[in-house]
C-alpha cells in the first residue's frame, strides 16, 4: 500500500470543483405547497367547505367567512407539523454520513464519501458500502454483494481490473480500488429517481392510530346523522339542523391525531439523535418503548473499546525471535493502519489491529517500510465465526514464503502443532499446551482479551505466543444497567471473547450475579432449543459464540415472549439485527451493513445510549398518549354539552363557529405541547408494555368521564350564573368549556398527581404558556362587543370571567374522584 500516493489534496480540490460532490440526490423531500395543499385532501375539509357554502347560501356570510378561516387556519397548523416532522427526518437522514478510507499525498485518511473524486484511491473494508463507481487495483480476497444494482444477492468475486459500483456492499475481504465515476454520474445515481419514489412505510401505531380516527369519524358522522334528523323534526330548520350536526361531527373527529402523532414521533427522534441514538424507522420508536431484553455486545458497548496492549506472552522470556515474528505477524496479518496525529499513533480500521499496530510503531517498528518488504500472496479475512485470520506473503528481497495467522488461542492452539522456543521450532507437548492455556485463563480472569499467533513456513503451524489486550468497562455502565433493571429490562452479554475473560467484565459492570450462568458457544450447539429455553431465564452471558448463535439466541428469546433489541456491528449481524425486535447498529465501529441492516444506530456505541433511548421511547409513546386521551377527552366533552343542553331544551346554545374555533385553539395547540413534555423518570420505573394500545379500556373508562362531567358542568353554568338571557347563557356556555378543556389539560400535563415536587418538575414555560393561552384569548373574546358578537355571544364581565375560570376548576376534583373509583 505504500507504493500508492493517490492524488494529492490539491488535485483533488480542484477536481471536486469540475465533479462536484459525490452524492446521489434523491428527491424524498416534499415541497411546502405539496404539503399544503394535501392539508385540503380530507373529509373533515370537505364538510367544513359544505358548511361554510351552505352558510353563505342562507345568507350568514359570517359563519361562511369564519368558517372557511378555520378551515385555513386548521390547514396552515396541520403544515407547520408536517413540515417540522418532515425537517426532523431530512436532518436525521444528512447525520448518517457515510465515511470513506482514502490515499491522498500517499497518506491514509478517512473523510466524508461525499469528497471523493475521481482518480481517488479507496480502501475497501468489509462490511462497508463501496462509495463510487471504479476498478480494483489490488485485493487478494473481494467479494461484492451488487443486489441493490443486480437485484441478484450471491455475492460476486472481484479480482484486479475488475469494476466495482457506488452503493454495493463488501460482504468479505479487502481491496484497493480507484475512483472513475462519482455522485450522479455511477450506475447508482442513474437509478436514484426510481427509488426516490418509495412509499414511506407506515407503523404499526400510525395504523391503530388510523384505524382509531377511521371508527371515530363513522362515529361522528353517524351521530351527527341522528342529531340532524332529530333536530329537523323538533322543527329547527333544515340548515341549523346541518349547521349543528356538521359540528358534532367535527366535536367527534379527532382531525388532529394523525398530524400530532406523526409530529410527537419527529420531534422525539430529534430528541433522540442528540443523545447519539439515530431512528431509522419511526416505528421504532414505539417498539424500543416496549423492548423487555438487551442483548448487547460487550467490546466497544459494555466496554470503551479504547483496546491496548498490556502484556505479551511467549514460552521462553526474551526469545528475540519470537518476538519479531509475532510483531510481523501484527503488522501483516492485519488491515488496520497507522497515522500519526500529533503527539501519537491512531489506526483506521479495526480496534484490536490498531492496538497491535501501535504496539509494534511504540517498539520501533516502521509499518509501512516492513508492509513495503513483502508482497501479499493469499489471504483470508478475519471472521467472528472461526475467530482467525491468515494470511500468505512473500519476502521481495529473498523470496521467502509464510504464513502468518492469528486469533482467538483456542482455534490458533488447536491448529498448531509445533512451537517456537529459543529460536528453534519444536513439537508441541502436552506440559507447554498447560503452561499456555494456565496464562490464558490467568489473563482471562483479569478481562483481558487475548490473541494467539502462529505462522507456517513448511508443513505444520507454529505456535508464537500471545498477547493480552485491555479494554476497560464503560464508567457509566454499571448505573445503566440498574436502571434497566429497575425498569423490568434484562441485560445479557453475547461476545465472541473468551469465557472467563467475559465473565470478569461481566462481574465488574455488575452484570453478572451469583448463581447465573454463563453459556459459550460450543454448549450452545450441543444443546437442544428446548434445554437452552429451560436455563435461558438464568443465562446472562453467552461466550465464544459466532454471530449465527446470536441469531439462535434472538429468536429463543422471543419465543419466551421477550421484545428483544439486538446489538450488532459485523457483516454476519445482519441477520440478528433483522430478526430483533429492534436492531441496534453501532455508529463507530459498526459496518455500513450493520447499520443498513438495523433499526437504531448507536452513534457512540455505548450500552449506557441503549437505554436512554429505550427511556425516551417510553416518553414518546408516553406523550402521544397523553395527547390522544386529551383530544377525546374534549371531543367528548363537546358532544355531551351539545347532547345535554339540547336534551334540557337549550336549543342552539352552541354555534359550529364556536366549536369550530374550541376544536382548533383549546384542543389543537395543548395536544401539540404534549410533544414538548420533560421526561418523566417514572417511565422507568415501572414494567414494560409489551403490547402497546393506544388507548386502552381503563383509558376509554376516563374518558367518558371527563367528557360527560364537562357536559354536566358546563349546563349547571349555564343555569347557575347565566340568567339574563339567551346571548348571556351562550357566553357562559362557550367559556366554561374552554375552560373546563383547560383544566383538562393541565390535569393531565401533570399526570393528576399534584405533589410539589412533580409541580415543579414539569411546570415548564412551555406548559404555563399552553395554560394561559386559552385563558387569555377567551378573556380578549368576551370583553370585546365585536368579537363576542361573531360567536353570537354577549360579552362577560371581569368578575363573572373570573367566577366562572374558578368554578371550572372543579373538574380537576371529578377528575381525580375517578382514580378512586
Ligand atoms: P467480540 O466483538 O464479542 O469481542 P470478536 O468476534 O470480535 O468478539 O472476537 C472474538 C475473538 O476473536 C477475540 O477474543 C480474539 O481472540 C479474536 N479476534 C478478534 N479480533 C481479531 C482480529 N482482528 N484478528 C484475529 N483475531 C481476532
Ligand atoms: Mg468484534
Amino acid at each position: 500500500m505504500s507504493r500508492i500516493k493517490g492524488l494529492t489534496n490539491t488535485q483533488a480540490k480542484a477536481l471536486i470543483k469540475k465533479y462536484g460532490l459525490n452524492k446521489v440526490e434523491t428527491q424524498g423531500k416534499r415541497s411546502f405547497l405539496t404539503i399544503f395543499l394535501s392539508q385540503f385532501k380530507n373529509f373533515f375539509v370537505y364538510l367544513l367547505t359544505a358548511a361554510a357554502l351552505i352558510s353563505f347560501l342562507v345568507g350568514e356570510a359570517l359563519d361562511g367567512t369564519l368558517i372557511l378561516a378555520i378551515v385555513f387556519l386548521n390547514a396552515l397548523f396541520g403544515l407547520y407539523q408536517e413540515w417540522k416532522a418532515d425537517e426532523a427526518l431530512e436532518s436525521l437522514k444528512r447525520m448518517m454520513v457515510l465515511k470513506a478510507r482514502v490515499i491522498r499525498d500517499g497518506k491514509e485518511k478517512e473523510i466524508d464519501s461525499k469528497y471523493l473524486v475521481p482518480g481517488d484511491v479507496v480502501v475497501l473494508e468489509e462490511g462497508g458500502r463501496v462509495p463510487a463507481d471504479g476498478r480494483i487495483i489490488e485485493t487478494k480476497v473481494l467479494e461484492v454483494d451488487e443486489a441493490i444494482l443486480t437485484g441478484e444477492s450471491i455475492p460476486v468475486s472481484k479480482g484486479k481490473g475488475d469494476e466495482v459500483f457506488m452503493g454495493t456492499l463488501v460482504v468479505k475481504g479487502h481491496g484497493l480500488f480507484k475512483v472513475e465515476k462519482t455522485g450522479m454520474n455511477t450506475s447508482f445515481g442513474k437509478i436514484a429517481e426510481k427509488l426516490a419514489t418509495v412509499e414511506k412505510e407506515k407503523s404499526p401505531m400510525e395504523k391503530k392510530m388510523e384505524d382509531l380516527s377511521k371508527k371515530l369519524g363513522l362515529l361522528g358522522a353517524f351521530s351527527a346523522l341522528l342529531i340532524m334528523v332529530i333536530s329537523y323534526f323538533k322543527g329547527l330548520g333544515g340548515v341549523y339542523s346541518f349547521l349543528l350536526a356538521v359540528s358534532l361531527a367535527v366535536a367527534v373527529i379527532p382531525e388532529g391525531l394523525p398530524a400530532v402523532m406523526t409530529m410527537t414521533l419527529a420531534i422525539g427522534v430529534r430528541e433522540m439523535a442528540k443523545q447519539k441514538a439515530i431512528v431509522r424507522r419511526l416505528s421504532s420508536i414505539e417498539t424500543l418503548g416496549s423492548i423487555t431484553l438487551i442483548a448487547t455486545d460487550k467490546t466497544g458497548t459494555l466496554t470503551e473499546n479504547r483496546m491496548e496492549v498490556k502484556e505479551t506472552f511467549l514460552l521462553q522470556k526474551r526469545d528475540e525471535k519470537a518476538q519479531e515474528l509475532l510483531i510481523l505477524n501484527s503488522i501483516l496479518c492485519s488491515t488496520a493502519n497507522l497515522v500519526k496525529d500529533g503527539v501519537g499513533w491512531s489506526y483506521l480500521g479495526d480496534p484490536t489491529e490498531g492496538a497491535l499496530l501501535i504496539y509494534a510503531a511504540q517498539r520501533g517498528y516502521d509499518i509501512a517500510y516492513e508492509r513495503g518488504r513483502w508482497q501479499v500472496l493469499e489471504e483470508e479475512p478475519f471472521d467472528s465465526a472461526t475467530k482467525k485470520m491468515w494470511v500468505k506473503v512473500k519476502n521481495k528481497s529473498d523470496g521467502r514464503e509464510i504464513y502468518f495467522c492469528k486469533g482467538a488461542p483456542e482455534v490458533v492452539l488447536k491448529e498448531a502443532k509445533e512451537i517456537l522456543i529459543g529460536g528453534r521450532v519444536e513439537k508441541i507437548t502436552q506440559r507447554e499446551k498447560k503452561v499456555i492455556y494456565e496464562k490464558l485463563d490467568d489473563w482471562a480472569l483479569q478481562g483481558f482479551r487475548v490473541l494467539a499467533f502462529s505462522y507456517k513456513e513448511k508443513k505444520e503451524w507454529v505456535f508464537i505466543g500471545m498477547v493480552a489486550l485491555y479494554d476497560p468497562p464503560r464508567k457509566e455502565v454499571k448505573e445503566a444497567i440498574k436502571k434497566a433493571q429497575e425498569a423490568g429490562i434484562k441485560t445479557v452479554m453475547i461476545t465472541g471473547d473468551n469465557e472467563k475473560t467475559a465473565r470478569s467484565i461481566g462481574q465488574q459492570i455488575g452484570l453478572l450475579q451469583k448463581g447465573e450462568i454463563v453459556l459459550t458457544g460450543n454448549k450452545i450447539e450441543e444443546l437442544t432449543d428446548e434445554k437452552i429455553l429451560e436455563i435461558l431465564p438464568q443465562v446472562k452471558i453467552f461466550a465464544r459464540v459466532s454471530p449465527f448463535h446470536k441469531v439462535r439466541i434472538v429468536e429463543l428469546y422471543q419465543k419466551l415472549g421477550e421484545v428483544v433489541a439486538v446489538t450488532g456491528d459485523g457483516v454476519n449481524d445482519s441477520i440478528a439485527l433483522k430478526k430483533a425486535d429492534v436492531g441496534l447498529a453501532m455508529g463507530k465501529t459498526g459496518t455500513d451493513v450493520a447499520r443498513e441492516s438495523a433499526d437504531v444506530i448507536i452513534t457512540d456505541d455505548n450500552y449506557a445510549t441503549i437505554v436512554k433511548a429505550i427511556e425516551q421511547g417510553r416518553n414518546i409513546t408516553a406523550s402521544i398518549k397523553r395527547s390522544i386521551f386529551y383530544l377525546l377527552s374534549c371531543n367528548t366533552g363537546e358532544v355531551f354539552s351539545i347532547l345535554i343542553s339540547l336534551g334540557l331544551g337549550l336549543v342552539k346554545l352552541f354555534t359550529p363557529v364556536q366549536i369550530l374555533f374550541i376544536n382548533l385553539v383549546t384542543d389543537g395547540v395543548p395536544a401539540l405541547t404534549f410533544a414538548f413534555s420533560p421526561v418523566d423518570p417514572k417511565v422507568m420505573k415501572r414494567a414494560p408494555e409489551r403490547r402497546l394500545s393506544l388507548i386502552s379500556n381503563e383509558r376509554i373508562k376516563k374518558i367518558l368521564w371527563a367528557g360527560f362531567l364537562s357536559g354536566v358542568l358546563t349546563v349547571v353554568g349555564v343555569f347557575t350564573f347565566g340568567q339574563n338571557g339567551f346571548l348571556f347563557k351562550r357566553a357562559v356556555a362557550f367559556s366554561t368549556l374552554v375552560f373546563l378543556q383547560t383544566f383538562i389539560f393541565a390535569y393531565i400535563w401533570f399526570n393528576g398527581q399534584f405533589s410539589l415536587e412533580r409541580l415543579r418538575k414539569r411546570t415548564t414555560k412551555l406548559f404555563l404558556f399552553t395554560f394561559a393561552f386559552p385563558f387569555t384569548i377567551q378573556f380578549i373574546i368576551m370583553r370585546s362587543e365585536a368579537l363576542a358578537s361573531i360567536f353570537k355571544s354577549s360579552t362577560l364581565s371581569p368578575a363573572l370571567f373570573l367566577i366562572l375560570v374558578l368554578y371550572s376548576g372543579i373538574i380537576m376534583v371529578g377528575l381525580k374522584l375517578s382514580t378512586k373509583l
